[in-house]
């Protein structure tokens, strides 16, 4: 890929390999456009594996009156379940209604009755705006069916609840998989690879860029050059305008991992922030087969953010936030309480929101995306959801076309990812399968299985096979443990401790392939540790100062009404 972008003259060179980069070239791609891309770090090391992993329509926004925004996302939400069945998944979501201690018993209580009423109101606009091309509607449930799709809910205080439907899907996986179609459809496309300039031509035009990989800089020639760097962005414009615009408005979002057994949602649940107007998403994670999931994820929180764009942290306002909510909405004589030392994994991500001028927070910011044109042609785009990367791709290529002087369509709406192709839920066939079709679709089978060892787990008590960390380094571009454990599987987010110490084991299965000798695994392997370890003690630092300012750890919060 290194030679192609340094031999090659591309139609567009595209800036960053998160969700947004990606879905550019592969539409430049598919369009018949000569494409190249290239990110610094990994593919969807950025904003794009951080996410809540949701393809939603997001019934928020829509209360928010972003009604466009929310037809929009739902459109796209069926295009993506039709063009990538295997990765994408219908998620059931129940949001309870909730009243004050006893009001469960309390027929009559009047509170949460109105808020049922708003809530059923937004329920059908909902499904109006295109909820229902999912193929169900919603449905109100009554106390005990509520209950049962999360038994640690607080009995007491549970009235009723709504039931709709949304999807899920892992976010670092779909951005792989759409670079590999963009590479499949001819794209060069490379990760390690950091834009250090953007060049001009003699007419002041923007005509490439130099980039820096493995130790050596190479000149990529574009005739477009399109900066997908999300937050990042305003540093690649930098480079072609010559300051730094201050367009963007990065917004932090923390999500916690905590023991399913401890929750037992069997389906995604909306649960209320206390003494906030906001509510977060618990989301049970990898399903057993037997009913149960390996852990629940809760989040997120959604604040200004000021700090180092490369590594934001989860502090202790983002832990008791998230851990006050969780509390809340559970019953401690069932689920026995929250605390830090219940959170198997934590990932922070930054919001590329586009500056409006409003100074509101963060949450009332709107979601859409935006398109700029620099004076030198260089095309940026920003903002928007992993739901709606198709659509901002297509108006991102449709500028890039109009500044190629061409005519072309775009082609994605119907184009299916690599992997589509096969009804992933194939009865009869075992677990391993039923997991390698739901991650790789129709390219299940190029996942080796030669030794018998390649079928074992990856890390004990994660469902991630060892044939796949050799799959991701021969065929996926990872490059490192980081690459292999946090986002060609999640094992990292789901258990990090348990992630850890099967990390040398995992070193000494891809070394092999990447050319390792034994010094290099032992940096690797201490790398990894290291950066575990300081998530780790970011999170404990978390605990202390809540514990200081708060005298308690993040307790029951059983009065907390809706
Ligand atoms: P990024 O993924 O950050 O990609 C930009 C890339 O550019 C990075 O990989 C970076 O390394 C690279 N880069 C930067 N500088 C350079 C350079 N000089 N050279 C080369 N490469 C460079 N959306 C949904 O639809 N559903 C959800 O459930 C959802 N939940 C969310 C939850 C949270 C907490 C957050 C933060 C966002 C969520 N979103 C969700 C929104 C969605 O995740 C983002 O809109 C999307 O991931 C942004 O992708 P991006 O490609 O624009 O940015």
């Amino acid at each position: 890929m290194l030679d192609r972008l340094g031999t090659e003259s591309f139609d567009v060179l595209v800036v960053g390999g998160g969700i947004t980069g990606v879905g550019v070239a592969l539409d430049a791609a598919s369009r018949g456009l000569r494409t190249a891309l290239v990110e610094r770090d990994d593919f969807a090391s950025g904003t794009s594996s951080k996410s809540s992993k949701l393809v939603h329509g997001g019934l928020r926004y829509l209360q928010q009156g972003e009604v466009r925004l929310v037809y929009e996302a739902l459109r796209e939400r069926q295009r993506l379940r039709r063009n990538a069945p295997h990765l994408v998944d219908v998620m059931p979501f129940m949001i309870p209604i909730l009243g004050k201690p006893g009001a469960g018993d309390d027929t009559r209580s009047v509170v949460p009755r109105k808020v049922a009423r708003a809530l059923g109101s937004a329920m059908w606009m909902y499904d109006l705006t295109g909820g229902w091309r999912i193929g169900k509607l919603h449905r109100r449930l009554k106390r005990d069916a509520a209950l049962a799709h999360m038994p640690s809910m607080p009995r007491d205080r549970v009235i009723a609840a709504y039931l709709y439907y949304d999807a899920a899907v892992d976010d670092a996986r779909l951005v792989l998989t759409v670079a590999r179609t963009a590479a499949a459809r001819g794209a060069a496309v490379a990760n390690g690879c950091r834009v250090v300039e953007i060049t001009h031509g003699p007419d002041g035009r923007a005509d490439g860029a130099v980039v820096e990989a493995d130790g050596r800089q190479v000149r990529v020639r574009a005739r477009v050059v399109v900066n997908a760097a999300g937050v990042w962005s305003d540093s690649v414009r930098a480079l072609d305008e010559g300051a730094d615009p201050d367009a963007i408005r990065p917004a932090k979002g923390v999500h916690l991992t905590v023991p399913w057994e401890k929750v037992r949602n069997d389906i995604a649940v909306v649960i209320p922030v206390p003494k906030d107007k906001r509510s977060l998403f618990l989301v049970p994670w990898f399903p057993n087969g037997d009913g149960t999931y390996r852990a629940t994820y809760v989040g997120t929180t959604d604040t200004d953010y000021a700090g180092s764009l490369d590594a934001p942290a989860t502090t202790a306002d983002d832990v008791a936030y998230v851990l006050r909510a969780l509390n809340a909405s559970s019953d401690p004589s069932v689920s026995g309480g929250f605390t830090l030392d219940d959170v198997t994994g934590v990932w922070a991500g930054l919001r590329p929101l586009v500056k409006t001028g409003a100074t509101g927070r963060t949450a009332d910011l709107s979601r859409r995306h935006a398109i700029t044109r620099s004076e030198h042609g260089v095309v940026t785009v920003t903002g928007g959801k992993l739901t709606t990367y198709r659509e901002m791709a297509e108006d991102t290529v449709d500028e890039v076309v109009e500044l190629l002087g061409r005519r072309s369509r775009c082609r994605t709406r119907r184009l299916p990812l690599l992997g589509a192709g096969r009804d992933r839920t194939v009865s009869g066939r075992p677990a391993s399968d039923q997991h390698l079709l739901g991650r790789y679709g129709t390219l299940a089978a190029e996942v080796p299985a030669d030794d018998p060892r390649l079928a074992e787990p990856l890390v004990p008590g994660l469902p991630y096979l060892r044939g796949e960390a050799v799959y991701a380094v021969t065929h996926e571009m990872a490059r490192d443990l980081d690459d292999v454990l946090t986002r060609r599987t999640r094992a990292r987010l789901l258990d990090r401790d348990a992630t850890v110490a099967a990390a040398a084991d995992v070193a000494a299965l891809i070394a092999p392939h990447l050319g390792w000798d034994d010094a290099e695994v032992a940096r690797q392997v201490d790398a990894f540790r290291r950066s575990c370890a300081d998530e780790a003690a970011a999170l404990l630092v978390a605990e202390a100062e809540y514990v200081a300012a708060t005298g308690a750890t993040p307790s029951p919060d059983p009065g907390a009404a809706t």
